[in-house]
């Protein structure tokens, strides 16, 4: 049935609809209201309480309505309470409204009032005779004067009044009793606390009582959150066929590391030594793992990586694959891993799209034989002809990068042990949120003697003194990246990004016109793949000194030259995606400085780029972040779709938990969902259902 048929409308309001992208009954229901006000509570004027924020209702006895043609013209009507205490109502312009109010009739007023002279009066309030009742509830006697209840605010539609679609709900809430059905079992949601579907929706869009509406919003964001969940959860089943966690088979051989941690230069953190235990223990746990390694840049996850490949083709016998988004990144791995491992008598490979047909062959040849233990690339790595004698291990570096769908390539290969690294720090609510399907690691600690880097925030003013500090630095050797704003926040590095560093690019090669202009590289999403990997190359070689770029730089690419980051309109960027772009210096024992330009006079602006001269925490600056902007920020840089959960739902780990236990029973007792067609549809379902 369409649309238009079960709510009996014109063709040209479901014409509407479709233009606001409501087809469906359930999309129509799934318009949940922005806000609500309270007009439940009627009060005599001596007890109204003057909020900036929320109408407020009272019930008046008009007693005189007076015409005042004093400039265009108003309306000036004398109230009075129930207690007789004296209000009056203006209203300029609107005829009809005044029209609606005749005297020595009781009305239910609602509005903002304001308190002039002694004076309580109401401007354009909403009224409604004091007898008219709501006709969607209750039975007739006991319904509610339709103006006195809690009121649904409806977001702005193309075209359609939020009032106007408030009043289309309520007339058709009796349809979601017809057209919706409860898809959890019962003895589930008396364990939850959880009420049902049809109560849900209806309090959602026009609450009883407070109460129900808290109850309606719990079941809403626990109902979405338990899918995402269940879907972790059973692609976790999928992949390691249990949602136990096995005890250990045997113990790790710690010993068989020992010679390459000796080779280091430096001893591990407490952190990396914790974490390698908890993936050495995986790998004896008969069941693939899945494990999510969260660390802040420059926090040594490689060196996490390499010691678990070492033990994989030592003890087991068996390969390993290190993947990463790009060439750059790919080469630096393979380098790091070669200086450990050659000596150690490993061989490593490295397979990137660049090498030549011959040598491809040659390599995926080695891969199938077992001529090669480690091999490490680029998405050329994902390939239907790469084939392995025996893939024990995969660790795919800066994990936002690869999708779902690229982790699950490698399940033909007997589904290996599957490590993700990732420098975004993810609070452990959303990680749980989020990222259901894995165990989490995180590296909480810094290297020790790590020089701090120097940041600062500055003007336009500033900008322009630090010229000769620049030149200083590039004369030493040193090395500069420039990072320009992001102006659309939509898609990073759309076209007028690209163009603002094009801009840029221009300006700081007059600016820095001492330098030859060859030595000031530019570098953005929309250059071929090949280039930006010449750039990046010519970067680290030293050919270019100074590197002008939207936010494409890779997170993981070492430059220890360079030591000064600039970021143009800092403002433009969230502290999560300032500490990432931060990591990029500060990785060698030369002093590192970072300058955070922004002309925003805004105290707010300013504060919340101070943050960063004091925080070096990526956690912390996440959670701020959080805070600040939303979900989106930390979510839109791992792939994890849209959000509309609100943040204290996000950030209240318990409930995350409670949603998690949930699924989990849910998946133990119905393995496949078989039994409960209902939430099956809810999880195939995967738009315009209700409550997800
Ligand atoms: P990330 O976690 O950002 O990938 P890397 O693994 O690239 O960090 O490590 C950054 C640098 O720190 C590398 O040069 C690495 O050799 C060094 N490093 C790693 N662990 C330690 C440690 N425990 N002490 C000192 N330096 C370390
Ligand atoms: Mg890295």
């Amino acid at each position: 049935m369409s649309l238009k048929t079960i709510l009996h409308t014109t063709d040209r309001y479901a014409k509407l609809l479709a233009e606001n992208g409501i087809c469906t009954l359930k999309d129509f229901f799934n318009n949940f209201p922005r806000t609500y006000e309270d007009r439940s509570q009627i009060k005599p004027l001596d007890q109204l309480v003057f909020d900036e924020k929320g109408k407020t209702a009272t019930k008046g006895l008009i007693t005189e309505k007076k015409y005042v043609p004093r400039g265009k013209g108003f309306y000036n009507i004398s109230f009075i309470d129930e207690r007789h205490n004296k209000g009056q109502i203006t209203i300029f312009w609107s005829w009809y409204l005044a029209s609606k109010l005749s005297v020595n009739n009781r009305y239910i007023i609602v509005g903002k009032p304001t308190m002039k002279m002694g004076k309580i009066i109401f401007t354009h309030p909403d009224v409604a005779p004091a007898t008219a009742t709501d006709p969607t509830e209750g039975n007739e006697g006991n319904q509610r004067p339709l103006a006195s209840r809690i009121v649904p605010i409806y977001s702005e539609l193309q075209g359609i009044k939020p009032g106007r679609f408030a009043q289309k709900i309520r007339e058709n809430l009796n349809k979601v009793e017809e057209h919706f059905h409860e898809y959890l079992p019962t003895a589930f949601r008396e364990k939850f606390k959880l009420i049902d579907v049809i109560t849900t929706i209806k309090n959602l869009h026009y609450p009883e009582n407070f109460q129900l509406l808290e109850q309606a919003r719990f079941r809403l964001f626990f109902d979405r959150l338990l899918r995402i969940q269940l879907y972790s959860l059973k692609n976790r089943l999928e992949y390691q066929g249990t949602l136990e966690t096995p005890a250990l088979s045997e113990t790790p051989h710690r010993n068989v590391i020992k010679p390459l941690l000796d080779q280091l230069s430096f001893s591990l953190t407490v952190a990396q030594k914790k974490v390698i235990v908890q993936i050495l223990e995986d790998f004896y746990r008969n069941k693939p793992m899945l494990r999510l390694l969260q660390g802040d840049v420059g926090s040594g996850k490689t060196i996490v990586a390499t010691v678990a490949m070492r033990y994989i083709s030592q003890v087991r016998k068996a390969q390993s694959v290190l993947l990463a988004p790009l060439e750059v990144l790919a080469v630096q791995h393979y380098k790091t891993l070669a200086k450990y491992l050659l000596p150690l008598g490993i061989r490593i490979e490295l397979l990137t799209w660049s090498l030549s047909q011959q040598k491809k062959k040659e390599i995926k040849d080695w891969l199938k034989s077992g001529k090669i233990d480690i091999v490490v690339g680029t998405h050329a790595l994902l390939q239907e002809d790469v084939d392995f004698r025996d893939l024990k291990f995969v660790c795919i570096d800066e994990q936002h990068k690869f999708g779902v769908q690229q982790r699950a390539k490698f399940k033909r290969f007997n589904s290996p042990h599957i490590l993700q690294m990732t420098a975004t720090p993810i609070p452990r609510s959303m990680a749980l949120a989020f990222f259901g399907e894995f165990d989490v690691s995180v590296i909480d600690e810094l290297p020790a003697g790590r020089q701090p880097i120097e940041t600062k925030v500055i003007n336009e003013k500033e900008y322009v003194s630090l010229k000769a500090r620049l030149l200083q630095k590039i004369s030493q050797g040193q090395k500069v990246f420039v990072v320009t704003p992001l102006i659309s926040e939509s898609e990073s590095d759309s076209m007028i990004d690209v163009k603002s560093a094009i801009t840029e690019h221009a300006e700081i090669s007059a600016f820095l016109s001492d330098i030859w202009p060859e030595r000031i590289g530019l570098l953005h999403g929309k250059m071929r793949p090949s280039e930006k990997e010449q750039i990046m190359n010519e970067f680290k070689s030293g050919k270019i000194s100074v590197l002008v770029s939207t936010t494409v730089i890779e997170v993981g690419v070492d430059i220890p030259e360079a030591t000064v980051m600039i970021i143009k309109n800092a403002e433009r960027f969230g502290l999560s995606q300032l500490h990432q772009l931060r990591g990029r210096i500060g990785r060698s024992n030369l002093k590192s400085y970072c300058f955070l330009e922004t002309a925003k006079k805004s105290w707010d602006t300013y504060d919340r780029l101070k943050i960063m001269e004091t925080t070096t925490d990526g956690f912390k600056l996440a959670e701020l972040d959080m805070k600040n902007r939303g979900s989106g920020e930390i979510l839109g840089t791992m792939q994890s779709g849209q959000s509309d959960i609100p943040l204290e739902i996000l950030s209240n780990l318990k409930f995350l938990e409670q949603v998690q236990e949930g699924a989990l029973r849910l998946l133990k007792r119905y393995p496949n969902l078989e039994e409960l067609p209902e939430l099956k549809n809810f999880m195939e379902e995967k738009i315009g259902d209700v409550l997800a």
